[in-house]
């Protein structure tokens, strides 16, 4: 018999709700608004109670616990979100629902699913990054996540301003001096007083989001080698990676030899490479 997974993806502003066969083929899926934590896990509830899984992947906002056997674990930690910070998403899901539940960050999911079925699926180590409403990393090597007393934290490395750039930045922890903090899809706005989307993409702002994501490739590329490394998420896209293998280039400087297309683009489009990884997730579960 065929096992059902199901994905959540939990993000700052919707939660996507997933279910899939172990081909990943997709029989039910629904995309809820965050509220508080009661109303939106009562929401995740009553879908999985219509469309009964298995096994769950939970790829979640952050930060979050994932050390399992400890007091944090399946929490939401300090998030500034209203209401969030110290949810017990996986102890709340878990006793509603019966199944395992495989819980780790949106990012994680991410690299998880190009590695499974999209960009770095022939190879054994990718990072994936996420430029949207925040910035994030997820590192994976020989199928294992990277990490240790937590998940990673890429989104909050040290940056090198542009040298155009005087944005004040908005990380309420480091201000201007973390990627999150200059490159997320609010300083665009921040800086413009538009939304990216209204811009037009010759506009300033998107040469000095190329010039941050460069570094994070750099940084990613110095610190773990990774024989992908992925963006996804809304503020950056396909086209952007010429000029992000440019300034990765510059930063390089001749050092390292690598290939053209280790910096791609996400396989997938409108982030379903993190349902990709939840289903994927939720399957080694029942293995
Ligand atoms: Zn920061």
């Amino acid at each position: 018999m065929s096992n059902k997974l199901g994905s959540i993806e939990a993000g700052g502003t919707k939660f996507v709700l997933a279910v899939a066969d172990e081909t990943y083929k997709v029989s039910a899926k629904k995309r809820i608004p965050t509220l508080t934590p009661d109303e939106t896990l009562a929401a995740c509830i009553d879908f999985f109670k219509e469309n009964p899984v298995d096994a769950i992947g939970l790829g979640s906002f952050g930060p979050i616990g994932i050390k399992t056997g400890t007091a944090d674990y399946g929490h939401i930690l300090s998030t500034p979100k209203p209401g969030w910070a110290g949810t017990d998403m996986v102890g709340i899901l878990t006793a509603a629902l019966h199944v395992p539940i495989y819980f780790t960050t949106d990012v994680n999911a991410s690299v998880y699913g190009e590695y499974i079925a999209g960009s770095a699926k022939d190879v054994d180590s990718a990072v994936y990054f996420t430029i949207g409403t925040g910035i994030g990393g997820g590192a994976i090597q020989d199928g294992q996540f990277v990490g240790g007393y937590s998940h990673l934290e890429m989104g909050h490395a040290p940056v090198m301003m542009h040298p155009d750039d005087d944005f004040v930045g908005s990380c309420p922890f480091h201000g201007n001096r973390c990627y999150e903090g200059v490159a997320a899809g609010p300083t665009i706005e921040a800086r413009t007083g538009e939304r990216g989307e209204n811009l037009k993409r010759d506009n300033p702002v998107f040469d000095y989001i190329n010039y941050y994501a460069a570094q994070m490739a750099f940084s990613a590329y110095v610190n773990l080698t990774p024989e992908k490394i992925i963006f996804g998420g809304s503020v950056i896209n396909d086209d952007d990676m010429v000029k992000v293998r440019q300034y990765f280039n510059e930063l390089n400087n001749g050092y390292i030899q690598v290939p053209d297309d280790m910096i791609v683009h996400s396989h997938f489009a409108d982030n379903a490479s993190a349902t990709v990884g939840d289903f994927a997730l939720a399957a080694s579960l029942l293995k």
